[in-house]
């Protein structure tokens, strides 16, 4: 079944349209988050990334399902070789690691629910699932796709699957031995580019399970096959994640899934591109790193955030700044002031018009600028009654989650400039231009748009 909406397939190079394979439902698998610290505000650009593509979907009457896997274990450093993210941050803080991870887990639920993204359908934790992996493990190693290694550990064989790198770009034959993308033991496997399935314990006390190569922990790439297939029944129109997952993780996971089912799962690879903060990439060493709860902090709306990611587009490098955040602040209270409580004739026909233009383009791989270029002209159109604004901006809000018809409390201006307003408006009425027009700058300066219309003078919060 079509949906009418087209993304950018990573896989083909191409815009595609996503399709509901069963005819119910779009079946998308997004990776979450790895619950070892903080998601910062890059992660997020990213997890709004299958927000936007579910409200599109769900804008045009058609049923998603929505998967979104917590890594709370196996995700391995690629500095740290013979630990883990969770162990090191557990040791660090000298706690245990699943207590670390239940508390990043709520921190990025409580991200989420701030940045207007709805929640998943289900978020399945990587140590919940260890059962689903142990199946998928055993069932490679019968097709032959997988074997256990001199160390325990059980590997992909990399050649067993003939389309490895049709994702990526990255072919087997120009992986070279000694390039470590992935952590494993010296010689333990049959070739330099295999990955690791089951990772036997060795000195490992924590986070580790019984399996049948012995006790160990699972590797990062399988808990994406292994829950997709189980959650999403064998199949996945759309599967999401930011543009570094490309290679290993999803050419892995590609790998590991096509070979079980015998059949390509993954109908559109959509990737998100990187955010970068004040020109800079956003990481821990660098102390460049931004969360959510740092523009709280500073009393800015965490969807001024949503409103400077939708200004761009997902597949674009993107530099965010804090100027941007504070003018998307200011821009949404002045959207909200506007939009608020207005009674008054709704020409339907404008408003089904207007909206449909707009999501026309969000289903046109998510161009939330255009659709936002096209909102800003709506909210200036004079010919268009404030009460059909209003119905326009609460509808289309069902996809640009950002709260439009939320009730703000009108700013009053001060005295003086309410001085300023009057002595604008009787300069105005006595046709002195040049004093009307320097009052005007005046008061932009203190951000008071004065307006003149038919009716006598009319002022808006810049
Ligand atoms: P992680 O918790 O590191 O596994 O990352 C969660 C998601 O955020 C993954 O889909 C990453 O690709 C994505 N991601 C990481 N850094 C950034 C960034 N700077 N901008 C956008 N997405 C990012
Ligand atoms: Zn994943």
């Amino acid at each position: 079944m079509k949906t009418g909406l087209k993304l950018y397939d990573t896989k083909s190079k191409s815009i595609q349209e996503v399709m509901a394979s069963d005819d119910k439902s779009i079946r998308i698998y997004c990776c979450g988050p790895t619950v070892y610290r903080d998601a910062h505000v890059g992660n997020l650009r990213t997890f709004l990334l299958s927000d936007l593509v579910t409200r599109t979907l769900k804008f045009s009457g058609h049923k998603t399902i929505l998967i979104q896997n917590i890594t709370d274990v196996g995700h391995m450093s690629e500095d740290i070789v013979a630990e883990d993210k969770m162990l090191s941050e557990a040791k660090a803080q000298s706690r245990d690691p699943f207590e670390i991870a239940r508390d990043y887990e709520a921190k990025f639920h409580n991200d989420l629910h701030n940045l207007g993204i709805d929640p998943a359908d289900k978020y399945p934790r990587a140590s919940e699932t260890i059962d689903l992996m142990l199946s998928l493990i055993s069932k490679l190693i019968e097709k032959k796709h997988a074997y256990v290694g001199s160390d325990g550990s059980v590997y992909f064989a990399a050649q067993s699957f003939p389309g490895y790198g049709e994702l990526s770009g990255n072919r087997l034959d120009s992986l070279k031995p000694g390039h470590r993308y992935e952590y494993t033991e010296d010689g333990a496997k049959n070739f330099h580019a295999d990955w690791a399935l089951w990772k036997s314990a060795g000195n490992r006390k924590e986070m580790i399970w019984d399996s049948p190569w012995g006790l160990g922990f699972p590797g990062w790439h399988i808990e994406c096959s292994a829950m997709s297939l189980d959650l999403l029944n064998g199949h996945v129109d759309l599967h999401i994640g930011g543009i570094d997952l490309r290679f290993p993780h999803h050419e892995n996971e590609r790998a590991q899934s096509n070979a079980s089912e015998d059949k390509e799962v993954v109908d559109l690879w959509l990737h998100g591109e990187h955010l970068l903060f004040e020109g800079r990439k956003m990481s821990k060493s660098s102390g460049n790193v931004v969360l959510l709860s740092d523009l709280i902090a500073i009393d800015l709306d965490p969807l001024s955030l949503r409103l400077c990611l939708l200004e761009n587009r997902y597949r674009s490098q993107m530099d965010l700044t804090w100027d941007a955040l504070k003018t998307a602040d200011l821009t949404l209270k002045k959207w909200r002031e506007k939009f608020a409580d207005i009674s008054g004739e709704i020409d339907l026909e404008v408003v089904a018009l207007e909206v449909a233009q707009m999501a026309m383009d969000m289903n046109l791989d998510l161009d939330s600028p255009r659709a936002l270029q096209k909102f800003r002209a709506m909210e200036r159109n004079q010919n268009i009654s404030p009460a059909s604004k209003r119905a326009i901006a609460l509808k289309i809000d069902e996809i640009f989650g950002l709260e439009l018809s939320r009730k703000v409390v009108k700013r009053e201006p001060s005295e003086s400039a309410l001085e300023l307003l009057a002595i604008r408006d009787s300069a105005r009425k006595s046709k002195d231009f040049k004093a009307s027009d320097e009052l005007r700058d005046e008061l932009h300066k203190i951000g008071i748009a004065v307006r003149d219309t038919p009716s006598g003078q009319e002022w808006d919060w810049l």
